[in-house]
């Protein structure tokens, strides 16, 4: 009797063991997944729409951070200094209009970009011929200001260059009161060799005072009246332009029709 209860015991427990061993041994794969699915039978109505929705978001999520990853710059914002720049953020603006490249600026946002490009001393502008963003006053040369307007246009000085020296200062200025003009190189190498002269009395002219000025002014409108082109050069300037020396250019106007003529001849010369 106390036999059969101890190996009944025994059964028991080898019995539990036995179950033990079996569960616990990791089944393979095919087995787990062909007991799901036996189980499983039919997925829920939506479940499948469920499933791709979660999956892709997840890999939204997953790109939206790489891509931020990849978006940040080991540099400082150059408008706060405290965070770090954004590749997508980076501009590109020309420091002075005679430069052939451009210039990096790096910012970590919207705000830091407009504050540094225009909110700052020396905001940025588009030259409406070139079309080119450039900074308003030269960083590296006595904050000279970088454009000037020209028909009711902001224009760098590059291309005011190109336009006095073709067609002469705007008289309508000169008229106004005004001494339009700019720095050109050391010994006004730009004029000159365009083809203007300096005007005897009025190299290194200093002005000072509205009398010299209106001796200023009435020599170029004279030379106007003539029919000669005026091109002024800037030699020293005191800050804020109150005072300083002035060379005045002339050169007489192209006769034209020459032009015409050569187009003319050449489309004979062509069509033979
Ligand atoms: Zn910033
Ligand atoms: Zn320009």
């Amino acid at each position: 009797m106390v036999d059969s209860r101890r190996a009944g015991v025994y059964i028991y427990v080898a019995v539990r063991l036995l179950r033990r061993v079996i569960f616990t041994t990791e089944p393979n794969l095919d087995v787990i997944y062909k007991r799901i699915l036996q189980k499983s039978g039919q997925p829920l109505p939506g479940y499948d729409e469920i499933i791709q929705n979660q999956t892709l978001t997840r890999a939204l999520k997953i790109y939206h951070y790489l891509q931020d990853r990849a978006d940040r710059l080991n540099e400082y914002c150059y408008s706060c200094s405290d965070r770090l720049a954004r590749r997508s953020l980076t501009r590109y603006v020309y420091e002075t209009p005679w430069d052939d490249q451009e210039v990096e600026k790096l910012f970590c946002s919207d705000d830091c970009e407009y504050n540094y490009l225009y909110g700052g001393d020396f905001s940025y502008f588009i030259c409406g011929k070139c079309e080119r963003e450039i900074c308003g006053q030269n960083p590296r040369n006595g904050w000279h200001i970088q454009y000037r307007d020209y028909d009711d246009e902001t224009v760098c000085l590059k291309c005011y260059e190109d336009l006095i020296l073709t067609n002469g200062v705007e008289r309508e200025k000169l008229e106004n009161g005004k001494i339009p003009g700019m720095f050109f190189s050391y010994g006004n190498l730009e004029p000159k060799q365009a083809g203007y002269r300096e005007v005897l009395g009025f190299t290194n002219f200093f002005i000072s005072n509205s009398e010299q000025t209106e001796r200023f002014r009435k020599k170029a409108l004279e030379l106007m009246d003539k029919g000669r082109k005026v091109v002024i050069g800037y030699e020293r300037m005191a800050i804020g332009g109150g005072e300083g020396y002035v060379t005045m250019f002339e050169k007489a106007e192209e006769k034209s029709k020459r032009g015409d003529r050569n187009a003319l001849q050449n489309q004979g010369l062509d069509s033979g």
